[in-house]
């Protein structure tokens, strides 16, 4: 039989099931295995790999990854895909599909009841991602503190640029320095709109993100680290100084004038231009300051 992702085979899979497509859910289904090969590649997947899927949708993706890992976990939101993964993953025992929202199901249970207890340690998340909540289900991810060694994920072009983007760029900004924070970050490639079936409105990118092994920056409050960094991109075109002093007080300037001296920043600088040691630097000194 040929693979889930071409146009002839998704077309009679969609139809035999009477499927139409639910834009809300971001249903966007790949078409093209080349580049599905691409994406399971730069996972660096092997026999005793795990692999978490958010959205599955009819299969496609997975199909590649359950070629090459011991076992796929995919969680899918749309019931109405549960019966047509049934059909087409019955080639593939050790491929289990989870019906839930991302956002919301215990994925640190599941990781530990379906990986780790069975003895698989390399787990990797590999995803075409609904496009709707891609920030918040990859924060999740990386919040959850589980120990992936890598995700690999399809998400919208614009967004996997800002997730790598580096100090000094248009791009990078408070999600930068959320997610660098964590992981280690690389837009693998670009995905033109043609290899998906409907076409989404943008233009997509493949991006990577290296698990560290604790985070790129000690700090000694994390939230407060990350409220500063968004707090200093308010405003990109005004000075981290009249950014931060809008978030922490009128009445403050002074003394934030005098604590970014002591980080040794100036207080003239733009939060693009800022490095995560100097965000960390930065949120450390003026922790006195929090409201
Ligand atoms: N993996 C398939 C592929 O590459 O062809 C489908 C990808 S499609 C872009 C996104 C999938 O995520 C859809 O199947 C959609 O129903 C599912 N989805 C949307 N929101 C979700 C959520 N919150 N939790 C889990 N799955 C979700």
């Amino acid at each position: 039989m040929k693979d889930i992702a071409t146009i002839q085979r998704t077309k009679s899979i969609l139809e035999r099931h009477g499927f139409s497509f639910k834009k809300s859910l971001g249903q966007n289904f790949l078409i093209d295995l080349n580049i599905l090969n691409k994406i399971v590649d730069a996972a660096e997947l092997g026999e005793a790999s795990g692999v978490l899927e958010i959205g599955p949708g009819i299969g496609s993706l997975t199909e590649q990854s359950a070629k090459r890992a011991k076992k796929v976990v995919a969680l899918e939101i749309d019931q109405r895909l549960l019966p047509i993964l049934e059909d087409t993953m019955s080639p593939y025992p050790h491929v289990h599909v989870i019906h839930g929202d991302a956002l919301e199901l215990d994925i640190q249970a599941i990781v530990e009841r379906e990986f780790f207890s069975q003895g698989i340690e390399d787990i990797s998340v590999v995803a075409n991602l609904p496009y709707y909540v891609t920030t918040p289900i990859i924060m999740r991810l990386l919040e959850s503190q589980i120990k992936f060694r890598s995700l690999v994920m399809m998400i919208q072009k614009e967004v996997a640029e800002r997730i790598g983007a580096k100090p000094g760029t248009k791009a990078y900004g408070s999600l930068s320095i959320a997610i660098q924070y964590y992981a280690e970050a690389n837009v693998s490639f670009i995905v033109p709109k043609s290899v998906f079936m409907p076409a989404p409105n943008v233009d997509s990118a493949v991006i990577t993100l290296k698990m560290r092994p604790k985070p790129a920056v000690d700090v000694k409050d994390e939230a407060f680290f990350f409220e500063i960094a968004r707090a200093s991109f308010a405003q990109r075109r005004k000075t981290i100084l009249n950014n931060l002093t809008n978030h922490l007080g009128k009445d403050k300037k002074m003394e934030i004038e005098l604590l970014l001296g002591e980080a040794e920043i100036d207080p003239k600088r733009r939060g693009e231009t800022l490095s995560l040691e100097e965000f960390a630097r930065l949120a450390d000194t003026i922790l006195p300051l929090k409201n």
